[in-house]
């Protein structure tokens, strides 16, 4: 099914896992012409997956140097910059895009290349809410102006789509008084429901259980999506929304001192930082506290003010991700290595021979304790849906496509974030590719079976304190 027309010309910036996963999503779904349609990637992977599809393939890498030279003959008035490329700062796409009207949309508020692991940047400076700050403050250039999204893919993307439909399955099941969802551009109204219903913790709660025929050799990393992105965000400093109940800031956490504020980072990289958590089919399980722009972006939407701007409730929120396991002795080599990357990656693609992504979000502290809301995607049905895609990578690049969706059908919405999109029309695309789509209720808090081998300092009065959910 076409789920809109496309005249202008798109641009695909980057052509990694995601690029290739969602350029047949792009042409099975959006009504466009191929030749309207050019990649401009570093290098030559992908090179028969777009000569496959008939899709031009320009080789050229995007630098500081000469990112008006390679873009700006590529785009006019009214086309469309996809970016999904690695190294390429988005917040210099994104006012390029306003300049010369162009619609756009990316996964990841990513800076120049090194940007991550700067050394002569301070944590906060090289942390995800100083990105995002960067990127919302085109909010006011970018008013009225074309629609540029920013970070939409799974997480950050289709996750915060997912918390406003747990939210409202949560507000039906407690007979909560939510009958019509107000409209995305209502933070306060959305806040407030979050708010009464009790929601202290959101968590991004990810198990990922695919598996290659061939194990992780010595000195390699293995993941089921970019190697350099996980790698760079592991090695930012740990960051999470942070939440009004939690009673004392950790020993190593720190505000940033400018911006929203929503958010605090730990003096330590993501990838070292674990955090207990749940999801319906593994259970009870460790994930890294691996630093995302939607900890930040939920924890600001969610926020509820007094009239004098007084902050009344906020949930802390973050990512807790068990990536696959080869993914996690990769991460534990890398470590060992004081982050200094193995010589050989491997992205798992062909070789993987089972396992699902089980992604979805974990409201906690309402009434009915914990509910997991997303998506179970298994490697197998990734393979039948689309060509090109594994279960992670299908999960993202649906998110995309949809966004994509989105911009063309509200192309004047200026600089728009996730939590400002209409969630029950991505998830209308998205669904048909997210396998089942579960909403799950639980009696699991960071308490069950603690402290029984050795005595731990606990706050048994809330489970819910970050202290509980931190693995010290
Ligand atoms: P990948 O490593 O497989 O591919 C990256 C692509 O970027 C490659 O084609 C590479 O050639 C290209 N590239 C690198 N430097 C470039 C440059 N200077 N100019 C032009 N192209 C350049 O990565 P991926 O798995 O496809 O991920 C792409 C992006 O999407 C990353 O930023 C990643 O963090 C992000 N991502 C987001 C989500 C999400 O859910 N939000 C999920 C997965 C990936």
């Amino acid at each position: 099914m076409k789920h809109a027309t496309f005249r202008g010309r798109l641009v695909m910036l980057g052509f990694g896992s995601i690029g290739q996963g969602v350029l047949p999503l792009i042409l099975r779904h959006i009504d466009i012409a191929r030749d309207d349609i050019t990649i401009v990637t570093a290098e030559p992977r992908g090179r028969e997956v777009a000569a496959e599809y008939g899709i031009r393939f320009v080789e050229q890498a995007v630098t500081r140097d000469n990112l008006r030279d390679v873009l700006v003959p590529r785009l006019r008035k009214g086309d469309f910059l996809l970016n999904l490329s690695v190294d390429v700062s988005s917040v210099e796409l994104m006012k390029l895009c306003q300049e010369l009207d162009v619609l756009y949309l990316d996964t990841v508020v990513e800076p120049w290349a090194g940007g991550y692991t700067d050394p002569a940047l301070s944590p906060s400076q090289r942390s995800n809410y100083a990105m995002r700050e960067e990127a919302i403050a085109l909010r006011e250039m970018a008013r009225g102006g074309p629609t540029s999204i920013t970070a939409h893919g799974a997480n950050p993307g289709l996750v915060s789509h997912f918390v406003k439909q747990a939210l409202l399955d949560i507000a039906r099941d407690t007979d909560a008084p939510v009958t019509v969802p107000p409209p995305a551009s209502d933070r306060a109204a959305w806040a407030k429901i979050a708010a009464e219903l009790g929601v202290k913790v959101i968590h991004i709660a990810e198990r990922d259980t695919q598996v290659a025929d061939r194990p992780k050799k010595p000195g390699e990393f293995v993941n089921t999506w970019s190697v350099d992105g996980f790698v760079g965000e592991g090695c930012q400093p740990a960051e999470l929304g942070w939440g009004t109940h939690e009673k004392a800031l950790p020993a190593d956490g720190h505000r940033h001192g400018f911006g929203c504020d929503a958010a605090i980072y730990l003096m330590r990289p993501g990838a070292s930082t674990r955090v207990r958590t749940w999801t319906p089919l593994e259970g009870p399980l460790h994930g890294f506290l691996i630093t995302h722009n939607e900890s930040i972006s939920i924890a600001d939407y969610y926020t509820l003010r007094d009239p004098d701007g007084r902050v009344l409730y906020r949930p802390t929120a973050h990512y807790a991700y068990h990536p696959c396991d080869d993914a996690v002795l990769s991460v534990h080599e890398l470590a060992g290595k004081n982050w200094q990357m193995q010589d050989e990656k491997r992205l798992m693609t062909d070789e993987i021979v089972s396992g699902i992504d089980e992604l979805g979000v974990l409201l906690m502290g309402h009434a009915k304790g914990a509910y997991w809301y997303g998506s179970r995607l298994s490697i197998g049905q990734a393979r039948e849906l689309v060509p090109h895609n594994n279960a992670t990578s299908l999960q993202v690049t649906a998110a995309v496509l949809a966004g994509v969706i989105w911009a063309i059908e509200n192309p004047r919405r200026g600089l728009v974030e996730s939590d400002e999109m209409d969630h029950a029309r991505i998830l209308e695309i998205c669904r048909p590719y997210l396998g089942e789509v579960v909403g799950v209720y639980s009696d699991w808090t960071p308490l069950q079976g603690r402290g029984v081998l050795f005595p731990e300092e606990l706050d048994r009065s809330d489970p819910w304190q970050f202290r509980n959910i931190r693995v010290a």
